[in-house]
């Protein structure tokens, strides 16, 4: 298999020699950027498979630079914040990038982010061109077109918010989808209030589709954030 290309925006040269170490020792190709001007030539040209992206730039706000990219690409970048404002990871997940890292973050945890991206990539590239009628992904189904959500084969019974609010994470399994993202999909407005009416939908989803709702094998739960479906 081709080793993937992995684009590394940082202008921490610190950081920057780490990642690109870990990328190197874990069969990552890498190419590198330490401004957000360069980041968009690099990503031009090499359409990389995904991008790393520091969002505290010289030069530009990192959220601009996911902005650019989004008007004509899809590639996934994963957001690294050393701010710990929770704000500025929800402005760049609302640009929309992927998935966020921490400063400081481990190595463990890069690697972890990574493969989550890889598999989604690998999952959608499986499944281009088909017209995805039915969902799966392990003992979940959801038949889009009977409205028919199933576990194990076993039918379940949601409500029409619950429903909506799987099917949304479902469509953007892997993805990171920030509180006011997935309120204003599901009820169209973003309130206070919507957010604690998506915490009580949640825990009744969950419910129902999580064997042990204390450790959620498909919806985990981002602090502060959000929600993402995990791809088992
Ligand atoms: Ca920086």
């Amino acid at each position: 298999m081709n080793k993937p290309l992995v684009l590394v925006v940082e202008d921490d040269s610190a950081i920057r020699n780490l990642i690109t170490t870990t990328l190197e020792t874990h069969n990552y190709k890498h190419i590198t950027a330490s401004s957000g001007e360069t980041a968009l030539l690099e990503a031009v040209s090499h359409n990389p498979e995904v991008v790393l992206l520091d969002l505290g730039l010289p030069d530009t706000d990192g959220v601009n630079v996911i902005k650019k990219i989004r008007s004509w690409s899809n590639m996934p970048i994963i957001v690294i914040s050393a701010r710990s404002e929770e704000s500025d990871k929800i402005e760049a997940l609302d640009a929309g990038a992927d998935d966020y890292l921490t400063k400081p973050f481990s190595v463990e945890e890069l690697l972890a982010r990574l493969r989550v991206t890889f598999r989604r990539l690998n999952y959608s590239a499986a499944n281009t061109g088909r017209e995805n009628a039915v969902f799966e992904n392990g003992d979940l189904s959801i038949d889009y077109a009977a409205g028919c959500v199933y576990m194990k084969g076993e039918e379940l019974h949601l409500t029409p918010i619950e429903y909506k609010l799987l099917c949304l994470l479902a469509k953007n399994a892997g993805k990171v989808l920030t509180h006011s993202y997935i309120t204003r999909e599901v009820w169209g407005s973003s309130w206070d209030n919507d957010v604690a009416s998506l915490r009580v939908f949640m825990a009744t989803l969950r419910k129902k589709i999580e064997k042990d709702t204390s450790e959620p094998q498909y919806i985990q739960t981002h602090v502060g954030v959000g929600y993402r479906m995990l791809r088992i």
